[in-house]
């Protein structure tokens, strides 16, 4: 990859634009495209970011920009799209953005990009199957953010409980980014001991750790319920994935990967923990799962395969 950080943003929505306001103070990114179907609204959105920059830290060129602009970009991240209403849940989502996300991925495959693919939109582990087979591009370089979201709320819940920082949580959640997600608490730490010793030593109880994923699992629905949408924590989530990326920095994240043979499944895409460089998933972690783990994953693997065989033909290209 080149020197200079270049982001293309298309949708630009209100995940969209919490991760570019989050990338604008973080800094490290010398340009950000703003792509959306409605132009208008792309336009508006970079002047209202650039009249911010003499008070950011960030000094990067921002543009309302077309499909040209993804040629020489580093990383694409893919924001557009319906998001969910109230009660509506992300599977819900699958046949009108399946249509959509499949066009943009063609209009990117036209113009010869090579780099880094992020799918942000929902269902995010199904769609990011669709750019990977519509791009027809190394694994890799594919990412969805997954469980990526689900695994920072679950830090910062324990860390809330526990009285313990967030940084000091080891959590993952995994599998559909969705209903069928689970965490594996034999494979979750406070520092460098295991949770279920922890809260043992404590005199806490497992039925709070259970409710604690449950808070977790409905987050979405909560928020959903109470303003229309859920962005900050994703766009923020966005911000972290992008700049491990440019940063190169071997960083572990949980996101969807496409599993070839790891957690017993194959030819899918779903949220394990990755090694994060500069070329996108280095590696997938494998954790060891119990029995009851494996069995929960293989769900998770079932709800998302029936969805997949049922895009199956919207996905002829
Ligand atoms: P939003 O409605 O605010 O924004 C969507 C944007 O996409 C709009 O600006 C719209 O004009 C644009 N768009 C629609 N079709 C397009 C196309 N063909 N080309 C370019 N742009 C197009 O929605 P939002 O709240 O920003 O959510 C966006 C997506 O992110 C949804 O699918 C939502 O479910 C998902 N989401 C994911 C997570 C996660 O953890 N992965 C969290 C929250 C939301």
């Amino acid at each position: 990859m080149k020197e200079s950080r270049k982001v293309v943003l298309i949708g630009t929505g209100m995940v969209g634009m919490s991760m570019a306001y989050s990338l604008m103070n973080t800094g490290g990114i010398d340009e950000l495209v703003l792509i959306d179907i409605d132009e208008e609204k792309a336009i508006g959105e970079a002047m209202d970011l650039n009249h911010g920059l003499p008070y950011s830290f960030s000094k990067m060129k921002i543009k309302k920009g077309n499909y040209k602009d993804c040629y020489d970009s580093d990383i694409i991240v893919i924001c557009a799209g319906a998001s969910q209403k109230e009660g509506q849940t992300r599977l819900e989502l699958t046949k009108i953005n399946t249509k959509i996300i499949k066009e943009i991925a063609l209009k990117i495959k036209k113009v010869g990009f090579n780099g880094i693919i992020i799918v942000a939109s929902n269902p995010v582990d199904i769609l990011s199957y669709v750019v990977y087979k519509v791009m027809d591009m190394d694994k890799s370089k594919i990412i969805g953010t997954g469980t990526l979201l689900d695994t920072a709320r679950m830090r910062y819940l324990l860390s809330e409980f526990l009285n313990v920082s967030s940084d000091d949580i080891e959590a993952y959640i995994l599998g559909e980014h969705g209903d069928s997600s689970f965490i594996s608490w034999v494979n979750t730490y406070v520092g460098c001991k295991s949770i279920l010793e922890y809260i043992d030593e404590k005199n806490l109880d497992m039925n709070d750790l259970s409710d604690i994923y449950l808070e977790v699992k409905n987050a979405a629905y909560e928020i959903i319920e109470r303003k229309n949408a859920t962005y900050y924590g994703i766009g923020l989530s966005l911000n972290k994935l992008i700049q491990s990326i440019f940063d190169n920095t071997n960083k572990i994240l949980c996101v969807s990967a496409y599993l070839d043979g790891e957690y017993e499944h194959s030819h899918i895409y779903m949220g394990v923990p990755c090694i994060i460089h500069r070329e996108g998933i280095k590696e997938i972690v494998q954790l060891p799962l119990n029995s009851v783990d494996q069995e929960k994953f293989d769900e998770s693997y079932h709800v998302l395969k029936k969805i997949k065989l049922e895009i199956k033909k919207d996905l002829e290209l």
